[in-house]
């Protein structure tokens, strides 16, 4: 359902009700900063849905933004907070967004985030613009979300240093990435780090083959292999298990985990932030709702939220073919 609303808006809110994600602080500081130069008067909530429910709300002004730009989590904490999937707990939370007499709402978050302001916008009739936020990279509708870049980036890294230990004891690596039932992490990290193997969730996998690869790497002189498993694929113990048994080589297991969602954000995750912040709230001034805004081949475009919460973002098969290729 996408709203026009005929009313100018004056007074909105932004929260952040999901996973946290580098660069979440970005796009607050995009929308408190858009917001007041077009003379709104802009809300934050705390502590996701809960704080919403809970009254968890603050008067925000220029200088509360100052100094996040360059900061990973989110300055307006985050709660899970699942009895906002009762309908009950959304009408406390519709009587609170009226109290303050917000009109408008921006969402940051994941696809759990965006579900529930979509049956929130549809309740209520507020006007939601949603930023998709998720290190994972999940949601349709865009290239990317703010998070990802930095996310790949933190792995590359940690991958890069693990690949010396690799070559000087000529071991195999199985490393797992985050990206939760999907593997948008694990391909472009798998890509960029130059892994011999990418297991994910959307393409099946043969480990005996895999395993064949990285003994033919090690006939040819190859001295190190890294093998980067998503999250949602297989458990990198178990792959780990399985590799030794059947190659006889020195296998060893590392588990990135939850340095992959903090640090600093990269310049991409701050570009996408900024723009997309700004153009949420632009869009609420020109009186928009319903809809998520999103980056797709370096421009900022909306859709409609049913559509987003309804359609499933696809694996580039071209880049798992590629990163194959270039690793053998
Ligand atoms: P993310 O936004 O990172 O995907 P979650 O999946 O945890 O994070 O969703 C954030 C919050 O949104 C949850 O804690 C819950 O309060 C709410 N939520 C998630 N799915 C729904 C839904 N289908 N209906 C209503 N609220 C939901």
């Amino acid at each position: 359902m996408i709203q026009r609303m005929s009313k100018k808006v004056k007074i909105i809110g932004v929260i952040t009700p999901g996973g946290d994600a580098p660069g979440m602080n970005t796009a607050i500081r995009a929308v408190v900063r858009t917001a007041i130069y077009n003379n709104l008067k802009i809300y934050g909530i705390e502590r996701g849905w809960d704080g919403l429910v809970n009254n968890r709300i603050v008067n925000l002004e220029l200088q509360s933004v100052g100094g996040i730009i360059n900061r990973g989590g989110t300055v307006l904490h985050t709660h899970r907070c699942p009895e906002f999937k009762q309908k009950m707990t959304r009408v406390r939370a519709i009587n609170n967004l009226r109290a303050y007499n917000i009109e408008g709402l921006v969402v940051i978050g994941g696809d759990g985030s965006l579900r529930a302001a979509n049956e929130l916008g549809k309740e209520s009739g507020l006007p939601i613009i949603n930023i998709p936020a998720s290190i994972d990279n999940d949601i349709y509708g865009t290239d990317y979300s703010i998070g990802f870049d930095t996310a790949v980036n933190t792995a590359v890294e940690a991958i890069d240093k693990i690949r010396d230990t690799a070559t000087s004891h000529e071991r195999v690596f199985v490393i797992e990435v985050m990206g939760r039932y999907n593997g948008f992490i694990a391909l472009d990290v798998g890509l960029t780090a130059g892994a011999e193997a990418i297991l994910i969730p959307e393409i099946p996998f043969n480990l005996d083959a895999i395993g064949q690869k990285l003994k033919y790497g090690q006939q040819r002189g190859k001295s190190s292999f890294i093998v980067v498993v998503a999250e949602g694929a297989a458990k990198a113990v178990d792959v780990a298990a399985h590799l030794k048994k059947r190659t006889n080589l020195d296998v060893r297991v590392s588990v990135l985990g939850h340095m992959q969602r903090g640090g600093a954000p990269s310049a991409l995750s701050r570009e996408v932030a900024c723009k997309l912040g700004a153009r949420a709230v632009n869009l609420l001034l020109e009186g928009k709702g319903g809809l998520m805004v999103g980056m797709l081949s370096d421009k900022i475009i909306e859709t409609p939220i049913d559509e987003v919460s309804r359609r499933k973002k696809k694996i580039d098969a071209a880049t798992y073919k590629l990163a194959n290729m270039l690793a053998s």
